[in-house]
């Protein structure tokens, strides 16, 4: 077959052309929408555009399951925000800077009133007030949910609004690259996977809400499209990201697949078994038992299946899994509180959870790290100074609300608190604004080339082989446990990945939907993300929440309690450090 040349999809006529909007937003989950609507409704005379990869309604934010905490008190009169606040710092290792905690869980109760005032379909109490359930780390009963199909609920309602709105949504658009020039984001280059255009999006204001990275990983909850681009983009630019070490396992991946059975589940009484029949939380957590934060638990399971008392597939002891039981749960409890989980365990393994346990084992659910932000959504790039124009919430950015380990629930919250308020901060910073002025000729340019390059190429590799190659590693090395000599291994593992991907072949060399183009460009940014979690996991000497070091077990406040931030460059990465904000709890030891 003959490649397509580039310049025949996009004619040379149409270089210079650049569309124009107020401000740009990069991802249709649930921070990147729910940014937007506040935009919208701020001031409906904005043109705002929404880019996604996917079609909004199938970012990641859909599959969330458990649900989002509040402290509307509806179940546990007792519950507070102050409570919520030391729950979350707690469960964060203390990492957590407590100005954005604070303002997240004194703002939860009103962003999921509104959210139910949008028409979020939530469970309900017989009364018909919002139900709350039991969440790990938490104290109080506070999570809201809709069944085990949460974020289904609060995305449809989001993306419907901005119909309402009429937001402009660019969906299956993929963005290859942010503008910054001197200091000032202008906007962004993209793709379009339906003919193969590349357009450049000029904009008052940048935002990033794309996601997490767990395909760095090999086994993972997330879905295929979250390869952490925002993140590397941000890198590339020469901008900092913040605790890249802090990646959050989750315990309970159904086992051989890592696709996530919900915390809902224990929230409602599963129990955790080990090879010997026997509850093994108790030797681990034992006031909290199955609901203790998620890094101590997969660290329970990990040692459970590393001492033999793991489960094998015909039931017998060694083996790679353990299991999670909810036959005591009963029928009724079990098809209406979590009907999804006994889905997911039914079409994919054939399992009935109402008389089988489920094989479960720790997969890589989220990334607690991401492009530094202050608590407006602007991003940081030296110190305290903020890069002019550019923004970003939700799960690829740090505010960080949760340090070194998040709880769950806090996530979608984070989305919503932190969204609204970025989306606030974006209607008064384009307030008067005039676009930026900009060429976009070289950036189209250069973007043609690169994708040509990429058809042209006659490699040996194939672009599933070198992603296997490096998933593999990144989960060998930078694993649940972590240590110096591992990390180094890995990290010079890396490095040959790496010049692999100068030599992959593509087969399709076609201009219409060509998803091939697309992976080459994810495992590029993937590759970038895991050189920067390695980098900084390597220098972080001591073991704080889910980063855990076998040789510096300890937590170590005087030389650690800090953030790291990485700069990226081709020829290395830099890290420096800045101090955590601590203004509600001093740090105590971690213990449930
Ligand atoms: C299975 C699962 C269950 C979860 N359950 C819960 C839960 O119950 N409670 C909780 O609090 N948290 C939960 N989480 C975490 C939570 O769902 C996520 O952290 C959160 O939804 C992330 O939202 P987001 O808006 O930041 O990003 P996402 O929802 O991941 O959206 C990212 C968007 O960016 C777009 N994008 C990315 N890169 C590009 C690019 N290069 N060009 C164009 N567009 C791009 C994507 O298309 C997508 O629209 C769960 C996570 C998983 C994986």
């Amino acid at each position: 077959m003959v490649p397509i040349q580039w310049g025949n999809v996009l004619p040379r006529l149409r270089v210079s052309r650049v569309i124009d909007h107020d401000v740009v937003i990069i991802g249709g989950g649930l921070a990147g929408s729910r940014a937007a609507l506040e935009i919208v409704r701020t001031n409906p005379r904005l043109s705002v555009a929404l880019v996604a990869k996917t079609h909004p309604i199938r970012s990641h934010s859909v599959a969330a399951q458990g649900g989002i905490a509040a402290t509307l008190k509806n179940v546990d009169e007792a519950d507070s925000w102050e409570a919520h606040a030391f729950d979350t710092v707690k469960g964060s290792d203390y990492l957590a800077d407590q100005d954005a905690v604070e303002i997240l869980t004194r703002e939860a109760p009103d962003v999921v009133i509104d959210l139910e005032h949008m028409g979020v379909l939530f469970s309900r109490l017989p009364d018909g007030r919002i139900a709350q359930r039991a969440f790990g780390g938490h104290s109080h009963n506070r999570t809201c949910y809709a069944a085990d199909k949460t974020g289904h609920a609060i995305l449809h309602e989001l993306i419907c609004n901005l119909m309402r709105y009429g937001v402009k949504v660019y969906d299956e658009w993929y963005v290859m690259q942010l503008i910054l020039e001197e200091g000032q984001a202008k906007g962004v280059v993209m793709y379009h996977l339906l003919d193969g255009q590349i357009e450049v999006i000029r904009a008052k204001a940048v935002m990033f809400a794309t996601g997490g990275y767990g395909r760095v990983f090999n086994t993972t909850s997330n879905d295929f499209a979250s390869t952490g681009d925002g993140l590397a983009m941000t890198a590339i630019a020469g901008l900092p990201l913040e605790d890249m070490e802090f990646v959050q396992f989750h315990p309970t991946g159904l086992y051989p697949v890592g696709v996530l059975i919900s915390e809902a589940v224990r929230g409602e009484g599963a129990y955790l078994i080990n090879s010997e029949g026997q509850r093994f939380m108790e030797n681990y957590a034992p006031s909290r038992m199955e609901l203790a934060p998620r890094d101590i638990t997969s660290r329970a399971i990990a040692r459970e299946i590393r001492a033999g008392r793991g489960i094998h597939p015909d039931g017998s002891a060694g083996g790679p899994f353990i299991y999670l039981d909810l036959r005591h749960m009963g029928q009724e409890k079990i098809m209406s509180r979590v009907p999804f989980c006994w889905e997911e365990a039914h079409r994919l393994l054939g399992i009935d959870a109402v008389h089988q346990p489920m094989p479960v084992r720790p997969t890589v659910h989220y990334s607690m790290g991401g492009i530094p932000v202050n608590t407006e959504g602007r991003v940081r790039s030296y110190g305290e100074a903020l890069v002019d124009g550019f923004f970003a919430a939700g799960e690829a950015a740090c505010v960080s609300v949760h340090g070194a380990n998040r709880l769950g629930s806090n996530s979608l919250l984070e989305c919503v608190v932190y969204g609204k308020r970025t989306g606030a901060a974006i209607a008064e910073f384009v307030e008067n604004r005039k676009l930026p002025p900009l060429d976009a000729s070289p950036y189209l340019q250069v973007a043609r080339q690169q994708l040509q390059s990429l058809l042209d190429q006659a490699g040996q590799y194939r672009i599933a082989q070198v992603r296997q190659a490096y998933q593999d590693c990144m989960t060998e090395h930078c694993g649940v446990f972590r240590q110096e000599s591992v990390m180094r291994e890995g990290l010079a593992k890396l490095k040959q990945i790496q010049q692999q991907y100068a030599q992959i072949r593509l087969d399709d060399s076609g201009k219409l939907w060509n998803t091939e183009i697309i992976e080459a460009l994810e495992l590029k940014y993937l590759m970038i993300v895991g050189e920067i979690i390695l980098t900084a996991a390597l220098n972080r000497k001591e073991s704080r929440g889910s980063h855990a070091r076998e040789d510096y077990p300890d937590r170590d406040d005087l030389n650690f309690l800090q953030h790291t931030l990485a700069y990226y460059s081709p020829a290395g990465i830099d890290l420096t450090y800045r101090p955590v904000c601590i203004t509600l709890f001093q740090p105590q030891e971690r213990k449930y």
